[in-house]
Formats: C-alpha cells, sequence, structure tokens
C-alpha cells in the first residue's frame, strides 16, 4: 500500500489483467462485493460504464463503476421515478454499514429481491476497510463539495474526486422534474452514544425539514435527528445541496470489526431501505414530535490556543447533557458555560488543531 500520496495510474487495477478478470467474475457468481473491492483497494484504471463491467439479473442491469462502485439499474422503470444513494465505510472501520449494502447487493444478485428504482450502492474507503482503520490521511467525510481540493495529494482526495463525479453523474443521468433523489450515508460512530442510533440531517437553507423523511428515519430504527447548522464537505450534505437530494448521515451504533456486528440489531434499516430500492410500500407513521429526538445546533467549542482544555471526558458518549452553568472548556481568556436546559455534547474531541471543533454542542428541539 502507498502511503507516500503519489497515486499514479500504476497503482489502478488494469481489469484487463489475468487477476482482476478472474475476481470479477468470482464476484458475479458469489456477489461478495466486501472481497472485490478489498482485493482492488485503490481503484481501477478503467471506470464508469466504458469499462463494460455489466451483467444481467432478473429485469436489471448491474454494473461495476469502479472500486466499492455498484450501480442497479431496473430495465423497466415506468414506476414514478427515484434515484437512491446508498453509501457504506467512508469510513474504512465502520464495517457494519458495508455489511448491510453487501447484505442487500446480496439479495440483488440472488434474484430475491426486485430493484425498481435506479440505485448507486457505495463503498467508500477500501484503503481503510483493509487497514481497520477510520482513514489513511485524511478524513474523507469532510472532503465533498470539492473541499478535496484544497488539500495535499493523498488517497482521500483521489477518492473524493472520483466518488463525486460517479455520484454526480448517477444524479444527473436522469433530471426530469419527476424523479426524486435520496442519498442515505451509513456510518458507525467511534464512541458510544445516550442515543444508540441518530442521524445528522445536513443543513437545508431555507427549505423545511422534510417529516416524511423523518418518519422513515424513524422506521429505519433511528429516531434521534441532529439538525445541521451550516454547509459542510459531509458527502451527505453534498448531495443534498447540489442534487436537492433527500440525505443523511446515519449513525447506527458502535464501530465493530467485520464479522462482530449483530445485524439483527440493523434488520430495520436493511428492511427498509430494501422496501425503498424495490418500490415497496414503506409503512411510515406520521410525524409526531412524541416519537423523536430532535436537536438542534447550538454551536461549536472551538480550540483557540495551545491552552485550550476540554472538560468533557474522552469516554463521554455523545448526547451528554449538562446543568445550565457548567464550565465545559476554557481557553486564553475565555470560557464555554453551558446556558440552556438539556444542553448536550456531541462528538467531542480535544485532540483537535488550534483553530478546529473540539465539541459540538446542541439541544432538544421540536417541529411544529
Ligand atoms: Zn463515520
Amino acid at each position: 500500500m502507498k502511503n507516500d500520496n503519489t497515486l499514479t495510474s500504476q497503482d489502478l487495477t488494469d481489469i484487463n489483467s489475468e487477476e482482476f478478470s478472474q475476481a470479477y467474475q468470482q464476484f458475479v457468481k458469489t456477489a461478495d462485493l466486501i472481497s472485490l473491492t478489498r482485493q482492488f483497494e485503490q481503484g481501477l484504471a478503467q471506470t464508469g460504464r466504458d469499462n463494460q463491467l455489466s451483467f444481467n439479473v432478473k429485469e436489471a442491469k448491474v454494473s461495476l463503476l469502479d472500486t466499492g462502485i455498484l450501480l442497479v439499474e431496473p430495465e423497466n422503470s415506468e414506476q414514478p421515478s427515484k434515484s437512491i444513494v446508498i453509501s457504506s465505510g467512508i469510513h474504512g472501520n465502520e464495517t457494519a454499514p458495508i455489511e448491510i449494502v453487501q447484505q442487500i447487493i446480496s439479495d440483488i444478485l440472488a434474484e430475491k429481491i426486485q430493484v425498481k428504482h435506479r440505485t448507486l450502492f457505495i463503498m467508500g474507503h477500501p484503503v481503510a476497510m483493509n487497514i481497520a482503520k477510520r482513514f489513511q490521511t485524511e478524513n474523507l467525510n469532510r472532503l465533498f463539495c470539492g473541499k478535496y481540493k484544497d488539500i495535499a495529494p493523498c488517497y482521500e482526495k483521489f477518492r473524493a474526486e472520483r466518488i463525486e463525479s460517479y455520484v454526480s453523474d448517477f444524479f444527473n443521468a436522469d433530471k426530469s422534474s419527476d424523479v426524486t433523489n435520496y442519498h442515505y450515508d451509513l456510518h458507525t460512530a467511534i464512541r458510544s452514544s445516550k442515543y444508540e442510533k441518530f442521524a445528522i440531517y445536513p443543513y437545508q437553507g431555507d427549505k423545511p425539514w422534510d417529516k416524511e423523511q423523518l418518519s422513515f428515519m424513524a422506521a429505519c430504527g433511528v429516531n434521534t435527528i441532529l439538525f445541521g447548522h451550516g454547509p459542510t464537505g459531509t458527502f451527505s450534505y453534498y448531495s443534498s445541496a447540489n442534487f436537492k437530494a433527500h440525505a443523511f448521515t446515519v449513525e447506527l451504533g458502535k464501530v465493530r470489526p467485520f464479522g462482530e456486528n449483530d445485524m439483527a440489531n440493523f434488520q430495520a434499516m436493511t428492511e427498509k431501505l430494501t422496501a425503498l430500492v424495490c418500490d415497496e410500500d414503506l409503512l411510515l407513521k406520521d410525524f409526531d414530535n412524541d416519537d423523536f429526538n430532535l436537536f438542534e445546533a447550538l454551536g461549536d467549542i472551538t480550540k483557540v490556543s495551545d491552552n485550550f482544555k476540554l472538560f468533557v471526558d474522552d469516554a463521554a458518549s455523545n448526547f451528554t447533557d449538562y446543568p445550565v452553568g457548567t464550565v465545559l472548556s476554557t481557553d486564553t481568556g475565555e470560557e464555554y458555560c453551558t446556558t440552556q436546559l438539556g444542553e448536550s455534547v456531541v462528538f467531542p474531541n480535544a485532540n483537535v488543531g488550534n483553530g478546529q471543533r473540539a465539541a459540538l454542542m446542541v439541544v432538544p428541539t421540536t417541529l411544529s
């Protein structure tokens, strides 16, 4: 594996090589996209539909666009149309989402389920998957919306650019006005959470939060929602802001190694995503505030100087709340003190650079 950030075309896999051809044929037979993706971690030299790595299953065409990037298109799409991205492994050690995506792909290739909407499946970061780490050099989920352009060459820079182009081609392929776009970016969290599963709803600007989407999240087993408070470089924000996709970053519990996930814990998520791509009735309940823990952002605790001290334990669960008047951090000439009832901390991390966010502060909210 290359660490020196000088990825060249020689590192990419020639799809005409004997090794790749055999592995690809094996994938067509077994549907094991995890193995294929891990075997050719850097990427393919020939990408997109021009590489002709396509085959048919019952009434659908399956195309491998690149390592970990699989497009499924129904042949007969007279239904009201949806374009759906289901992504996983943007952080390589977050295995449960990768296994969820694998499960749905296995069911499609085994013709157990019938895809009715164009769907792009993504296993985002094969290099990090292989080293069982969140990332190699840079956090991939901060590099979207072109932010990869601002960093030095590394695998994540390369991969973010490629993933953006596949997602952009995917959503742009069908721009008819009756197509609705969706993107569910599945993650697991580093730390434990007071609420095991939660989703971040990307900042919508003037657009209202979509209650039907919240009901969909609840049906997936995710009833804690954090409303985004500004533009970011996350993958879900990229699809939301650029392609008007209904999008979420979904946190499904704690990180575990491959094979150690209790997949029963993700059954609702797998079933509802399957129902969505198969155009089955989603059986959603009407939105009701009482069914949710909704949070809005209050602001960041930012590390300003080397004197910064964060009084939130590194092991503190996400959504831990503090009484009003609790000092949570001090820095040169300033401190952060809680002021709101139910004020809670998310993603605390004292080990950040000066000028970076050390924690996000949130408060409970409801939708009218
Ligand atoms: Zn993640």
